[in-house]
């Protein structure tokens, strides 16, 4: 009896092709990209590399059923039912998508099928935006002196070109195509050549929906030759990034050949914090698995946690509790909490930031070794003693590691919450409002959990301060991010 693991890594036998106008095609040049199992190792696709001449192709594409109006020219009723249908196919397939990304990423079942229903909500709730785009009658307050009649018009910003990350490969995708289609525009996809998987898949059931072809061109290609194609192409309106922040740079200096609009989703080094009245019970384990969640790979991971000085012994210790018992290993067994680190190079990194951190003085209070023999896995680590200045307190690692410092007051809290270069989420545990309400007013953050940590719906805007990004996704912000507004004039 094949495991689960070896039935779905069996539907990627053949080589997974580009998805540009309908069609499944291979790349001009033939190139290829291996995908890995991050928690075997072991290859488990070759998928066709998009390059920059792939790109061209696919932008033109989008171009074509722009131009021709066949999915930004149906009305918002018409573009809402096949939203809706494809919210249903997503959960028809609901257990292939979450196996895949369980494959392609590691991370554990409980979570991939988590963000497959996370992903058939925002469909349906973008569904339900396309039918309020409106604009505003102005005529009556226009103040110069004659008659007018005057309104906007918003309308969809053309050819947008999505950029997502590994770290997960679904939602990213989603939160970005459900505003993106729901507003009339077609798009050019890339997702990260370590996990391209699903986003094939989801090209698919798009086109199985009714999404009429090149509306949604899927193109899974190397960032620095692909993505860089896309961050400097003329005829791309806007890309909807997330990923790294010293790549969010790039795409802002790329940009400036035709100045086309951005929303940058980047990195964060976010403050998690600990009262001593909080009800622990809560607090220990959200404070544990708000950086813990993904093995760390989350962009809004709590990776500096400020515990009030009277309560820091419980909840460090009860935080490395957490860690000891959380369960490391393949993302397909049952009980799995954490899978592995992406790839070798992203667990080396870790690595390294976890000699630096002992280098630099800091205590390992639990974790800091690796896990298994093969597959990327690393142990939850808790450091205590860190330095204000140290490299750990302050890079963002992107793995299972969490810094504790002690504060005594909330003048000083809010100084040190808030030194740093993000301002991506920020959590607080504390069962007094009035701290909390004052709390969430001052933390540099886009993003602030109160009892609680990563909390995402599709009426809740999400996005960053500071060098964590620029615009928001999800809410109606998330759908604005996809739309012009026209001031449309006549002279009575
Ligand atoms: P990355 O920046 O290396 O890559 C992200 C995407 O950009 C990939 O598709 C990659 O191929 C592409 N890319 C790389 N170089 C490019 C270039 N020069 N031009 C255009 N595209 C390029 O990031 P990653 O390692 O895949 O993901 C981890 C990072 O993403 C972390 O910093 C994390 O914090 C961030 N992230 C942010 C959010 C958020 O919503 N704020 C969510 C998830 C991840």
């Amino acid at each position: 009896m094949p495991t689960l693991a070896t039935q779905t890594a069996q539907r990627f036998t053949t080589r997974q092709l580009l998805l540009i106008d309908g069609e499944r095609v291979d790349s001009i040049d033939g190139g290829t990209i291996e995908v890995i199992d991050p928690a075997t190792e072991r290859v488990i696709a070759h998928v066709a590399e998009a390059r920059a001449a792939d790109i061209d192709r696919a932008v033109a594409a989008a171009r074509k059923s722009f131009a021709d109006a066949r999915w930004r020219g149906l009305t918002g009723d018409a573009r809402a039912r096949v939203l809706l249908r494809f919210a249903e196919l997503i959960e028809a397939h609901a257990e292939e998508l979450a196996h895949i990304d369980t494959l392609d990423n590691g991370m554990p079942l409980y979570m991939s099928r988590g963000a497959v229903a996370g992903a058939a909500l925002q469909l349906r709730a973008f569904a339900g935006a396309t039918t309020r785009i409106v604009g505003r009658a102005v005529s009556n307050a226009i103040s110069l002196p004659g008659e007018y009649h005057a309104y906007t018009r918003r309308e969809p910003v053309g050819v947008v070109g999505l950029i997502t990350p590994w770290n997960g490969p679904l939602p990213t995708l989603i939160t970005k195509l459900a505003p993106a289609l729901a507003s009339g525009c077609s798009l050019v996809v890339k997702p990260s050549e370590i996990t391209p998987l699903s986003a094939l898949r989801v090209g698919e059931l798009a086109l199985e929906a009714g999404v009429p072809a090149g509306v949604l061109n899927v193109v899974p290609g190397v960032g620095g030759d692909a993505g860089a194609a896309m961050a400097n192409h003329g005829d791309i309106n806007k890309i909807s990034f997330t990923g790294s922040t010293a790549v969010g740079k790039e795409l802002v200096r790329a940009s400036a050949g035709n100045l086309k609009r951005i929303t940058l989703e980047l990195g964060g080094k976010s403050p998690c914090i600990v009262f001593d009245d909080a009800d622990m019970a809560k607090a220990i384990p959200g404070a544990a698995m708000s950086v813990f969640m993904n093995s760390g790979q989350a962009c809004i991971a709590g990776s500096r946690l400020f515990v009030e000085r009277k309560a820091f012994d419980k909840v460090v210790d009860g935080v490395a509790q957490v860690a000891k018992n959380l369960k490391v290993g393949n993302g397909f067994e049952e009980g799995i909490d954490l899978g592995p680190l992406i790839s070798a190079r992203q667990r080396d990194r870790v690595a390294s930031y976890i000699e630096a951190g002992r280098k630099e003085g800091g205590e390992v209070v639990t974790g800091g070794d690796s896990a298994g023999t093969s597959g990327f896995f690393l142990n939850p680590t808790v450091f205590a003693n860190v330095g204000r200045d140290a490299t750990i307190m302050r890079e963002e690692i992107f793995g299972p590691v969490i810094v504790a410092t002690p504060f005594d007051d909330v003048e000083e809290l809010v100084e040190v919450a808030n030194d740093t270069s993000y301002g991506l989420a920020a959590g607080i545990f504390s069962t007094n409002v009035n701290t909390v309400h004052k709390l969430a007013a001052r933390l540099e953050a886009g993003n602030v959990y109160v009892n609680g940590y990563a909390m995402f719906d599709p009426t809740m805007p999400f996005g960053g301060m500071k060098q964590s990004g620029w615009g928001r996704e999800l809410g109606e912000e998330g759908m604005d991010a996809f739309l012009e507004t026209k001031s449309v004039w006549l002279a009575l």
